[in-house]
């Protein structure tokens, strides 16, 4: 019986993007979805008021890494999981911690049975392993669990990529068989996610697709994205698995990416991402607008009485002004962040909710080309 079901409701005939249905036990969620990154069980600035209500986000991702270290997986599960810890009513889903430990750890040793890093924090030596990883998610009660995958620096050689890429394969394996064990008796529904790794290189990431089939999961993730390599080899090597991962499951990209790659991800077939850069960026003094993007530290916005996107209806951009948020910012006050991740999160879910609608009235093509040139005039602009 399968843990967490997928429907899809409308194809993009021009491409390979659709919108789907994706039935958890916390809310049905229409994808494309982008989940905000919550990395300490907080997406730092919002409220889970903020994020759940006034925004409407269906779908958070919260590190295992990083909450295994702190406050640790044996607490949260102690105080009733992590939704209950955090006080989140909609799904979460949590990632297997192995790009943290690959890089943040600085000392790690990799094994044929897992993985020994030293914790950022404080030094201490730790191990984690396929096991263990199902464990740690299943204690937090994450809707959707990724298993523990080795995720390879940019550039790798093919030899290395490949023994990794196989060893991330029986990593997956191992996981599995020790989830499907453990949620046997459970009432809970669950899903676990393989992830397909293989660096940059096509052949190794079709090799690992095809066997992750047999693992016959919920769906599937397209690890090893973001670790520093052109931003035309990412969109490869999601394109590499797209004809092999079956149609009829949710494929999710990790960690990406910019608001004009949103729409390029989706046209290769992917339902669900994940990335930092709304909140971290916001914080830093860069907001995504529909006209492209906004610094909001440079002069030119000191008397700026316009909100920060005219085409936004977020708390932000309906109550505070450019010239506001700039002195905020250089102020270096609290407030700025909470506007600005506000907006920028808002920016995102609208995006998303831009695709959907255009691949149910069949104009997706056209929508993909109008951000293509807008993201270009954007660029243009930028360089002047
Ligand atoms: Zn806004």
């Amino acid at each position: 019986m399968p843990q967490i079901s997928y429907e899809i409701i409308a194809e993009c005939p021009d491409t390979r993007a659709r919108v789907g249905l994706l039935h958890t036990p916390h809310g049905s969620i229409e994808t494309p979805v982008f989940m905000p990154v919550g990395t300490q069980a907080t997406v730092k600035g919002l409220t889970q008021r903020d994020l759940a209500e006034d925004i409407g986000v269906p779908i958070l991702l919260a590190n295992t890494y990083h909450l295994y270290l702190r406050p640790g997986h044996e607490l949260i599960r102690k105080l009733g999981g992590l939704h209950k810890f955090m006080s989140w009513p909609n799904a979460i889903l949590t990632d297997s911690g192995g790009f943290q430990v690959f890089s943040l750890s600085g000392l790690r040793k990799i094994e044929e049975e897992g993985v020994l890093f030293h914790s950022h924090l404080n030094g201490d030596a730790h191990t984690f392993t396929p096991q263990s990883i199902v464990d740690v998610q299943l204690a937090y009660g994450s809707d959707i669990q990724m298993v523990l995958d080795e995720c390879p620096e940019y550039p790798v050689s093919h030899e290395y990529a490949r023994q990794s890429m196989l060893r991330t394969v029986r990593w997956a394996k191992q996981a599995n068989d020790h989830f499907r064990m453990r949620i046997a008796d459970s009432p809970t529904r669950h899903a676990l996610f393989p992830i397909v790794q293989g660096s940059m290189y096509p052949d190794l990431r079709k090799e690992c697709a095809r066997a992750l089939l047999d693992l016959d999961t919920d769906g599937y993730a397209i690890g090893g994205l973001s670790v520093g390599e052109p931003r035309p080899l990412s969109l490869e090597a999601v394109e590499a698995t797209e004809d092999i991962l079956p149609r009829s499951k949710p494929r999710y990209a990790m960690g990406v990416g910019m608001p004009a790659e949103l729409p390029e991800y989706v046209a290769r077939g992917i339902d669900m991402m994940d990335c930092v850069l709304p909140s971290r960026n916001a914080r830093n003094g860069y907001l995504f607008t529909s006209e492209g993007r906004v610094i909001i530290k440079h002069a030119r916005y000191r008397e700026d009485e316009g909100p920060v996107d005219p085409n936004c209806s977020c708390y932000t951009c309906l109550n505070y002004s450019r010239a506001y948020l700039r002195h905020l910012f250089q102020g270096k006050e609290i407030l700025y962040s909470v506007l600005a991740t506000r907006h920028n999160v808002q920016r995102y879910l609208d995006i998303m909710r831009e695709i959907r609608h255009a691949i149910k009235l069949g104009s997706f093509l056209e929508y993909l080309k109008c951000a293509r040139s807008i993201a270009a005039e954007a660029e243009a602009r930028a360089e002047v």
